[in-house]
């Protein structure tokens, strides 16, 4: 049977074979066309040179493609159903592992290094669970894995607000994070109509791509990550409201605030969302500089 694993027909024998219905609550949405997989794999540009992590194999419609093309890949799975499956479909892969377990309870670092023969650059490539699409991206960026590019496939909206410019309304604290780390690019977007079961919305896939070192230099990143939520607290709000309301409105954090501020040139009735990176990291550090 020569037939790929996303081939709709295909698709329907092994969810029949082993008695499958998906799960909407572990976000399952299949995809059933082959030249979505092969855009991906193009896109991700994996080769023999690569190593990639995926989340959520489903029944491995999107690992054949890599395990063809890549050095390895491991993948990890929530439901205990579908490792039997993977085991399965995936059964003339001598090169991939499957690790049953939920991706955000896992330590990166050490499974990485226990799976991974090699030392060659490592891309995570995913069609991710939508409803904890942001935990996982963020799970990979704050870990110190080393993870060169990441090529995930998203629910649109959440692609443009991670690659939104300042200025716009899509702009907020998750494109700041995410660009803090990583260069941002929607690659292409994928129609609600080629998964099963189709869900509500269409999708993105999103390609980011590691900075030799983060965008803009701060004295203290979790301060700087709480100031650029702060600034988004209440849409509406100026910049100024919404410090006070994440800060506090006493005097002298009203003073130390103004005073940043100011040597920051930053004009306090903006809007968050009109403050580029580097505003926001001057910002943040002049905080720093001024705290007591
Ligand atoms: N890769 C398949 C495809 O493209 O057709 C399936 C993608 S489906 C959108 C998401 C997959 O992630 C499901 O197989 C689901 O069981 C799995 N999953 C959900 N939550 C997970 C978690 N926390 N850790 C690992 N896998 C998870």
């Amino acid at each position: 049977d020569k037939r790929e694993i996303a081939v709709p027909s295909k698709t329907k024998e092994i969810l029949a074979k082993h008695g499958l219905t998906l799960k909407k609550s572990l976000g399952q949405n299949f995809l059933t066309e082959p030249n979505i997989l092969h855009k991906i794999v193009q896109t991700a540009d994996v080769t023999k040179e690569t190593n990639i992590i995926e989340v959520g194999p489903g029944i491995g419609a999107l690992t054949e493609h890599l395990a063809q093309n890549a050095a390895q890949v491991l993948a990890f799975e929530i439901d205990e159903r579908l490792i039997t499956v993977l085991a399965d479909t995936l059964q003339e892969f001598t090169n991939v592992t499957i690790r049953h377990q939920d991706v955000l309870q896992t330590d990166l670092v050490k499974v990485t290094d226990e799976a991974f023969f090699e030392n060659l650059p490592i891309k995570v490539v995913a069609n991710l669970p939508y409803y904890i699409t942001t935990p996982i991206m963020m799970h990979f960026l704050e870990s110190t894995l080393p993870v060169a590019e990441m090529i995930v496939m998203i629910q649109k909206e959440v692609a443009e607000r991670i690659n939104a410019k300042p200025g716009t309304k899509a702009y907020g604290s998750l494109s700041i994070a995410v660009q803090y780390y990583m260069e941002t690019e929607i690659s292409f977007i994928v129609p609600k109509t080629v998964f099963v079961p189709q869900p509500k919305v269409d999708s993105a896939i999103l390609k980011l791509t590691r900075r030799r070192q983060p965008k803009v230099q701060v004295s203290n990143e979790k301060a700087f990550f709480r100031l650029t939520k702060a600034a988004f607290q209440l849409r509406r709000k100026t910049l100024w409201n919404n410090l006070q309301h994440t800060y506090g409105k006493d005097p002298a954090t009203k003073a130390w605030l103004q005073e940043s501020l100011e040597q920051a040139e930053i004009d306090p009735s903006r809007r968050g969302e009109t403050l580029s990176l580097e505003e926001f990291a001057c910002l943040s550090n002049k905080m720093e500089e001024n705290a007591v």
